[in-house]
């Protein structure tokens, strides 16, 4: 009867709904290998639109390949990464070294991923505002206007307008770490990747840097974080990976896996950098 079919309907609608937002990075069972040494043994990891992914664990547990493995810097031996909805093809070349099968696909697939590295690497013979261009201008065929128009808006986010015009061996280690940070949204990546942002930086400069991530964060913008700031990864994360010996050892929201971290190795490690 009707009336059945009203409460039916209600009964439904109250359910909570939880609808889970797009994936814009997944990383399917990946090993590699360097040699006979195998440095990532089948990690899966999924980072959805507008959450910040946080990558912890000990120096060499596999944290930058896994992150380099993302755009392609290190081919995986096996295993499938797939960047907003697209799934990079590989291939064995004649000496069976993985590689990529379609060098267009790799090149479509990285302008969607921003990278910012530990050492900064700003070209040094170009002045800042050069810098942000470059990208823009080669990989997405914009003008030169365009690409300085949003540069512009660019350093303003990070507080370094007035720098435009220098080289990056006249600004300091944070400002630097600020322009590449500008550099990679310049071409305005679906996803961020960080690998260490802070570590070269001297201890005062660090909190300059993290203050732009977190604002990167709060906007929305889909990130995975390599970081030792474990109070900063608390903070900003939806979700934190603990890497160990080239395997995701344990995974959750930040206040599970800080607070009441399972696995012994896991525990140490948070209690150790904490
Ligand atoms: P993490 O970033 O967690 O410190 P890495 O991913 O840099 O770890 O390295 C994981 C392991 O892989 C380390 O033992 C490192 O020495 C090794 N490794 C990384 N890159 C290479 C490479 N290009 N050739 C050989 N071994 C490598
Ligand atoms: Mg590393």
């Amino acid at each position: 009867s009707p009336v059945i079919e009203v409460s039916r309907t209600r009964a439904v609608a109250a359910e909570p709904i939880r609808v889970e937002r797009p994936k814009m990075v997944e990383v399917d069972a990946i090993h590699k290998r360097f040699g006979e040494f195998e440095v990532l043994k089948g990690v899966s990891l999924t980072a959805h639109e507008g959450s910040v992914v946080s990558l912890i664990g000990a120096s060499g547990s596999g944290k930058s390949t896994l992150l380099r493995c993302i755009n392609m810097l290190e081919i995986p031996n096996q295993g499938t990464v797939t960047v907003d909805g697209e799934s990079i093809r590989l291939a064995t070349n004649r000496i069976g070294e993985p590689v990529v099968a379609d060098q267009k696909q790799l090149t479509r697939i990285r302008s969607r991923l921003g990278m910012v590295f530990q050492s900064f690497n700003l070209w040094p013979h170009r002045t800042v505002l050069e810098n942000l261009i470059e990208a823009p201008i080669q990989v997405l065929r914009e003008s030169r206007a365009e690409a300085l128009e949003r540069a512009e808006a660019l350093l303003e986010r990070v507080g370094l307008a007035a720098k435009r015009h220098e080289y990056p061996s006249f600004l300091s280690g944070g400002q630097q770490q600020r322009v590449a940070i500008a550099r990679a949204l310049a071409v305005d990546p679906k996803v961020m990747l960080f690998d260490e942002p802070t570590s070269a930086l001297d201890p005062e400069l660090v909190g300059e840097v993290l203050r732009v991530i977190r604002s990167l964060a709060e906007e929305g913008r889909t990130m995975i974080l390599v970081t030792h700031e474990m109070a900063f990864a608390r903070d900003v994360s939806s979700h934190v990976a603990f890497l160990h010996q080239g395997r995701i050892e344990e995974e959750g929201p930040p206040q599970e896996l800080f607070q009441r971290p399972q696995s012994e190795r896991c525990k140490q490690f948070v209690n150790a950098h904490q």
